[in-house]
Order: structure tokens, then sequence, then C-alpha cells
């Protein structure tokens, strides 16, 4: 059970959130899981969509100050191919679950096979009886492709049947003004440029507004029996066919999607040579292929809790959804809600390092590194946006954005989260350190690191007291523009760290790629030394008396938020405050000093980190779905593991229950991310270190035992947790690993059994 994800309701309020949690994707192309027949009585928010294909909207100021950006890329919601609608009898009485009975009505993902399915039992209000059943798949193997497979069953109705399937180039985005996190204005972002039929295909062709870009959608039908006739209004397809029903009969309507940004031109003579290519494969044949990449996935990625069923599925269904939603070309990362719905625009932010490239790392490696080229290859944008913010020198990555430029308008809690510039060159090491992948470090990271580490030379000064970073944000939205943010100077300390140490590393291999690389960035020695001492007196706020890191300079002397006088219905507060009354509180919406020290636990004694949890986590709200599972992560490590059970439950199922209430406009793809590094960052205590691999398994009381796989340094290693004991085995080259502070070399065929942690 725990490998399908299943509902019957019929019910608007549910159906909305449903199109999220049954969208299917592939990193490339994504279609919320809408009704084929579409229902009046609900708002639906219909999309598919195209990763990194946007347009450019110009962002409306009442002031506008130097250097904020003058437009924002926005992911376009595409040409529409979902739509089925069916008409039964010589009279047409037109199939609506919502006129007639519902006898039997189920929708499953199935999250071990790659595709969605959905069966309804219904009889019309003249009591005609069928049953309807729709699979879904947006294939892995091949990207452009968007295939719907319907059969149609008689139960006691046999005679005429009316299919009308649609090929909509009239689509638009979905806004919401009263909603920061969802687009407002600029519905409307496409053009229709070719509507037409050629031969058996149906192509549509449209265009961007402004940035001129183009997508295609060639649609094929496959009937097995019937008569059709074509239809166009110019911006709309419509095929119809009829046919006598006698026996079950099937059809499929096989969609394949292509864009300038990935084929080029002549969209639609390649969309049809995809489709002439793929004609020889049926649907079971595609559905075989799916199953095959699916199944590699879960053979290396599957996480098996023993005990409780919910939360196993929550795990699963959050894993489906990151496989589904990174992106696999330079051009694309992941959204901050995948391809499963419209809330950020499509934009890709520091969620994808922190929370979800750690995932990929250590299950499909070569997806983690898939998504830091992507981050490479924004990095001449990033340089353009350094010298927008005043720096003369490096890069500094935008806050939120597409194709590499900065799609924040609210500065406070966007450009000046600098942090997300230390955030992408510590996954870069951490790619570093858990492949060993020295080439790529070389070629892209040294370059990267070395152009981040500049940033922080520009931002920084040195004082009596240290090296000083002024007025940035760090993770906490909600306290904003502050001096000596603890994380933001801790990570910047590390990437300081590190561009020092591959400066040394290449300059002592002395080969020439180093030369031109130091030519090309004008990099003399000097700078070398300046960011070794940068980091050594990074100034690294600590409050004696409460033995914490503050969060920054002034943290500490701001009231307290009166939350006993903070009415439930007020969270998030962000959509109930003016920001300024938040930021005159210490109040957080998310971890900040407390991720820092998961992310760099060895810059502070277990003491200070023990306290700073303590001292945090009563002002912390969780507003951000980014916080419970690092609450969770944290909790593990200083020993409260009823906590830390209690914060991973907040995660594992936040979107399959909708517990933020926000899952209609798309999935919490950080936080599904969150889900994993919560098991295995928190409950198995795995840390990668230059040091290597690292665990401290503890088992929450709930569970009889749970297991994770992973991937290090080209070993597959299995780790089992149970009551009395944990279980570690790889498989490949013998390995050494660090159990709960104890070293241990670890050989195939011969598992280390230890004690499992209290
Ligand atoms: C969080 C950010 C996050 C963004 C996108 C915001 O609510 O505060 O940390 O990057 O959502 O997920």
């Amino acid at each position: 059970m725990t490998w399908q994800i299943r509902s019957r309701s019929l019910k608007p309020e549910d159906l909305l959130v449903e199109e999220s949690l049954f969208s299917l994707a592939n990193g490339y192309l994504g279609v919320r899981g809408n009704l084929e027949e579409g229902l009046s009585n609900y708002e639906s928010i219909k999309g598919t969509y195209l990763n990194a294909f946007h347009d450019v909207v110009e962002i409306p100021y009442g002031e506008k100050l130097y250097g904020f950006p003058d437009t924002q890329q926005k992911m376009v919601n595409v040409i529409d191919a979902q739509s089925i609608q069916f008409f039964f009898g010589e009279d047409e009485e037109p199939y609506s679950p919502l006129q007639g009975d519902v006898i039997h009505y189920e929708r499953i993902l199935h999250m071990d096979k790659g595709y969605s399915e959905r069966m309804i039992q219904w009889r019309s209000p003249k009591g005609k009886e069928v049953k309807i059943r729709f699979i879904r798949l947006v294939s892995f193997q091949k990207r452009e492709l968007f295939s719907i497979f319907v059969e149609i069953i008689p139960v006691n109705f046999f005679g005429k049947v009316k299919v009308v399937s649609s090929v909509n180039g009239d689509v638009s985005n979905y806004v919401n003004s009263n909603d920061p996190r969802v687009g407002s204005g600029h519905a409307k972002l496409l053009n229709t440029k070719v509507c037409e039929r050629l031969g058996d295909y149906l192509t549509v062709v449209n265009e961007t507004k402004k940035t001129k870009f183009q997508v295609a959608c060639v649609t094929s039908h496959r009937w097995e029996e019937g008569q059709q006739s074509i239809e166009t209004n110019g911006n709309e397809l419509t095929v119809t066919n009829v046919f006598q029903l006698s026996k079950p009969t099937v059809f499929e309507k096989r969609n394949v999607y292509v864009d300038t940004l990935r084929h080029g031109d002549e969209l639609i003579e390649k969309g049809i040579s995809l489709q002439e290519r793929w004609k020889q494969m049926s649907m079971e044949e595609l559905l075989t292929e799916q199953r095959k990449y699916v199944t590699q996935f879960w053979d290396h990625a599957d996480v098996k809790i023993y005990g409780d069923e919910k939360v196993q599925e929550g795990i699963r269904f959050n894993l489906y959804h990151l496989l589904q939603s990174a992106g696999r070309d330079s051009y694309s990362n992941i959204a901050a809600k995948g391809l499963s719905g419209e809330g950020y625009e499509g934009h890709y932010f520091w969620d994808t390092e922190i929370y979800m490239v750690p995932v990929f790392l250590m299950t499909k490696p070569e997806l983690a590194k898939q998504l830091l080229l992507y981050r490479y290859s924004i990095l001449d944008a990033a340089r353009k946006h350094a010298k927008i913010m005043g720096h003369q020198k490096g890069a500094l990555f935008p806050w939120r954005t597409i194709s590499g430029s900065e799609c924040s308008s609210y500065f406070p809690s966007g450009s000046a989260q600098y942090h997300i510039s230390a955030d992408i060159a510590y996954s870069f090491v951490q790619y570093y350190l858990a492949t060993g992948d020295e080439a790529f470090f070389e070629t892209y990271g040294a370059e990267l690191l070395f152009e981040t580490a500049r940033i922080w030379i520009e931002t920084g000064h040195f004082a009596e007291d240290g090296f000083r970073i002024d007025a940035v944000t760090g993770p906490d939205e909600y306290t904003c523009i502050v001096n000596n943010n603890y994380y933001t100077n801790v990570m910047a300390k590390y990437n300081l760290e590190w561009a020092t140490k591959l400066y040394d590393r290449l300059d002592a291999k002395g080969d020439k790629y180093f030369h031109t690389l130091k030519t090309k960035l004008n990099l003399k020695k000097e700078e070398r030394d300046l960011w070794e001492k940068a980091a050594k007196e990074m100034y690294l706020p600590y409050d004696e008396k409460l033995k914490i890191n503050p969060q920054d300079d002034t943290f500490l002397q701001k009231a307290k938020w009166d939350f006993s006088r903070t009415p439930k219905e007020n969270y998030p507060l962000l959509l109930h405050y003016h920001p300024l009354t938040i930021y005159r509180y210490q109040v957080c919406k998310q971890a900040d000093t407390v991720l820092a020290h998961f992310l760099l636990e060895d810059e502070q004694s277990m003491e200070t980190i023990r306290h700073s949890y303590h001292y945090y986590e009563k002002i912390t709200t969780h507003d951000s779905s980014l916080s419970s599972c690092i609450y969770s992560i944290m909790a593990a490590k200083i020993g409260e593991m009823d906590k830390a059970y209690h914060y991973f439950t907040e995660t594992a199922r936040l979107d399959l229950d909708n517990t933020h209430k926000n899952t209609k406009d798309g999935l919490h793809l950080a936080n599904m991310g969150g889900t994993w590094m919560a098991i295995v960052f928190g409950f198995a205590g795995m840390r990668i270190k230059e040091s290597g691999l690292h665990f401290h398994p503890r088992l929450p009381k709930r569970w009889s035992g749970y297991e994770c796989n992973m991937q290090f340094r080209s070993r597959y290693i299995k780790v089992k947790v149970f009551k009395e004991r944990t279980e570690i085995s790889i498989k490949g080259n013998p390995l050494e690993l660090t159990v709960s502070e104890r070293k241990y070399l670890v050989k195939e065929g011969e598992p280390l059994v230890i004690p499992t942690n209290e």
C-alpha cells in the first residue's frame, strides 16, 4: 500500500490540492493532476509547465531605487493537452461526475511504477452505466512525452460514444494578489502562433510575449475505432471521434512538447519527428520502460520504515516528487514547487543546494552534478548581479531566478540573502567530498568558489574584533538586513577556507588549467591570502551569558514576540503583520543559527549547539516549510528523540495532509528533501566531512526499525537501524566509516553490526 497514494474524493477542496499531489513530471515537463473531463464546480488551477520555460514581466514599483530589478522571470503555463470529454448515446448525454451517480471512484499515484491512474464507474442521469479508466504518463526516458491512455468499459450501456479531445493554446497563469508567495498580475503570457492539423497530428505553437520563446505541442490520437473530425478556432484544436461501444474500448492521446530553449527552431518538425520515432512503442511498452527507470531509482534511494505506514507513505511520496522535479539540463534546476504548481513562479532558490542536492548527492549523484552544473552555467549572470549590487569583483548569486537574473522585488528578504552564494559553494564542496570527483571540483568548483569567496571580501571588512559582514539577511526572513548574521558569517568562512584550499591545491599541481583560470579571473596570490585571513578572523557572534550564538549583532536586544497574544489564525505571520512589526521582535520564520549548527557542526561546542537549539526553538514559528526538518535533525543531534520525531512528523506528510494550507499552489520541494534529511542526517546521524562518512544512528521510539540507502565514493551503502543493533553494509571497495565517534573498516560481505545509540 505504501507505494501508492490513493484518493476517492471528488470534493472541490480536495481536488484542488490533488492537482498538485497527483502532478506528474520528469524534470523537463510537468502536468498538474487536473481531471480530463474538467469540473465546473471548483476553481481549478490547470497547468502544464516546462522547467525554465519563462517569460519576463515588468515589476511595478511605487518607488524604485537604484539597482532594483526592472523585470522578473515567470514560469509560463503552456499549451493545455489535458482535456477529454465524453458523450453517451444518440442523445449525447455528457459525462460528468457531478451529474448522475458515481458508483465507484478512485485515483492512484503509482510511485513504484511511475504513472497515475483514475477509475470511475458512473451512471448517467438517464441510467447509462460505464466505467472509464485513465492512465497518465510523463515519461522519464522520453522527456517530451505526456500520454493519456483511456479505456471505456460498458456496464449496461452499449451504443454511440462521442469523445472530444482538445489541445488548447489559449492558456493563462494563475494569479493571487493577496498572497506574496504566488504571482500577481500578468496572467496571459503566451500568444498562439500556429494551431493546425498536419496529417494525423494536431500542432499548436505558442510564443511568450517578451522572451519570444516558443513551445510546441504535437498531439496524436490512437483510436481503436470510430470516425474522426477535427475543428479549430485559431487557438484550440478539437478532435471528435464517434464510435459504437460494444466491448471495452481503448484510445491513447499522445502529446509531445518541444521548446526553442532545448530544441532550437522548427519545433513542429521536431515534435513530429519524435512522435514518429516513438510510434512503434505501445503504451504498455512505454509503461514498462518507465517502471524500469523508477525501479532503478528506488533500488538506490528507498527508505524503509518499520512500524509506521503513514510516515512510510509520506517519505516515498516526497522522494518520488523530488525525482520528478529535478531539472536535468543546464537551463534548469528545481523550482521551489517543482513542476507541480505556480507558487514562487517557478523560481530556483537556495532550497536546491541546502535541502535537495544532499538527497540526490547520496542517491543519484549524476543528478546532483547536473544541478550544480546549472549553477555554474549562471555564473556570468551572478557576476553581473554582483556589479549591480555595487561590487567590483566576484559573483553574487541571485536570491530567486530562472535563468540567472535577480527576480526578487523585495530586497530585504530577497537580494539581501547573500548567503545563497555560500550555500552554493558549500554544495560544491559536499559534492566533492561525497563523490571524490576531483576533475569536476577543479574544473567547475574552483572558478565558482573563487568568485563567491571574492564577494565576502567585497561585502565584509576587517575590524578590531574580526572580519565583519554587515547589512545582509540570513535564512530567517522575519529578521532582515542585519550585521553579522551568524549563519552568513560561518558559511562565508567555509567558502573562504575552501577557496584558499583549492587555490593551494591547484597551485601545487601547477598545471596549465590553473594558470588559464587565474588569468581569466585576474586572480593573484594576494587575494588568496586575503581569503585566508578573512576566514581566520571571521567574526562569529557569541553570547557569554546565554552560551549561544546570537543570530546577529542586535537580535538579542529586541523584545521577544508575544506568542501568547497571537491567535492561531494569524499564522503565518507574514500574511497578517507588516514586515516592520515582525522585524522589531525576536521571532524566527525558520531555522537560521540552528541550521548553521547542522551544516557546520564542528564550528561550535556541543554546549553552544544545545543552548542555541533551546533558545531559538522557543521563538521559531516554522512558518516556512524549510524549518521543521532542521529542528528534527538538530533535536536528534542533541539526543532529544521525542522532539526529533515530533518535528519529523511535521515534514513527512506536509503536502499529503496539506498542513501548510497552500499545497494547491504546488508542493513544498525543500521540505520533501528535508524529510529524507531528517532520517539520514537526523536519525542516522550521517555527515559528510573531509574525514569521510560519519554516522550516529538512533531509533525513534515509535518505530521498530528503519533502513536507508546511499552512495558514497562509488560504494553503495545500506544502513539498517533496529532497537538493539545497527547494521551497515557496503557494496564496493572497503571503506573506513566513523560510527558514533569510532572508526571501522567496512568490507563488502562483512556488515558492521554495532549497538544502536540511546
Ligand atoms: C522561505 C525561503 C525559501 C522560499 C522558497 C520562503 O518561505 O522563507 O527560505 O527559500 O520560501 O521555498
